[in-house]
C-alpha cells in the first residue's frame, strides 16, 4: 500500500490552487443573456427577438469553450465532451428559435453534494477530472439519476442552452416547463369556482 508520501509525490508538480482548468465562458454567457426570453430583463437590446445569427452565436461559443477544455485538460473524457460539442455545432448551424435551456433559478435549486459522499475514484463526467483533486468542489446531482454527479461549473452552461443530461439525454429543461405549466393551471383550477382539489393525483407529464 502506497504511503501518504508516495502518493503526494506523483502529483503534479506546481499545481497552484488557482490554475484554470476549465476555460473562460464570460463571453458564452454574455451571447446567451441576449437571447434567453424569460430574462428579458438582462438583454441589451430591450423587446429584441433573439436572431438566428445570435442563438448560433450562442451554442458556437459554448463548442468553442468545450474544445478548450478538450485540448487543455488530459483527464477530459473525449467521447462524452466530444459527443456534446458535435451535438453544439450541430445546433449552431441549425439554430431554433429559442434556446430551450433551463434558466439559473433551475441551476441554482439543484442538488448539491458533499464532496465526503462521492466515491473515491469518482470523477466529473464532463472535464474527467477527480472531484476530490479540486481545492472547493462544487457539485451537483441531476435530479435523472443518483450518480449523475458533474462539477457544477462543467454542466451549467451545457443546461442553460440545452437542458438534457448528457449521460442519458433526460431533458430536464422539458421536465420543468411541464412542471411550471401544471403549477399554473393548479392556480387557475384552485381559482375557479368549481372547486376540484379532490381530483389531484400527483400526477402529471
Ligand atoms: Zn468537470
Ligand atoms: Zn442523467
Amino acid at each position: 500500500m502506497a504511503s501518504y508520501e508516495t502518493e503526494h509525490a506523483s502529483d503534479p508538480p506546481n499545481r497552484s490552487n488557482d490554475e484554470p482548468r476549465r476555460p473562460d465562458l464570460s463571453s458564452f454567457l454574455s451571447l446567451l443573456s441576449e437571447v434567453t426570453p424569460d430574462r428579458p430583463e438582462e438583454r441589451a437590446r430591450e423587446g429584441a427577438v433573439p436572431v438566428p445569427a445570435d442563438v448560433t452565436a450562442v451554442f458556437r461559443s459554448l463548442a468553442e469553450a468545450y474544445q478548450v477544455m478538450l485540448r487543455i485538460n488530459d483527464n477530459a473524457d473525449s467521447d462524452l465532451l466530444e459527443s456534446m460539442i458535435e451535438n453544439l455545432m450541430e445546433t449552431a448551424d441549425r439554430p431554433p428559435r429559442e434556446v430551450k435551456g433551463v434558466d439559473e433559478e433551475y441551476i441554482a435549486a439543484l442538488e448539491r453534494v458533499n464532496i465526503k459522499h462521492v466515491k473515491k475514484d469518482a470523477d466529473c463526467p464532463i472535464c474527467g477530472n477527480a472531484f476530490v483533486e479540486d481545492t472547493h468542489p462544487l457539485l451537483v446531482r441531476l435530479p435523472c439519476h443518483k450518480n449523475h454527479i458533474f462539477d457544477l461549473e462543467c454542466i451549467r452552461p451545457w443546461l442553460l442552452v440545452n437542458g438534457t443530461c448528457p449521460l442519458d439525454r433526460v431533458d430536464l429543461a422539458k421536465r420543468e416547463r411541464d412542471r411550471k405549466q401544471k403549477h399554473l393551471e393548479d392556480i387557475k383550477k384552485n381559482a375557479a369556482p368549481e372547486d376540484e382539489e379532490e381530483e389531484w393525483d400527483g400526477l402529471y407529464g
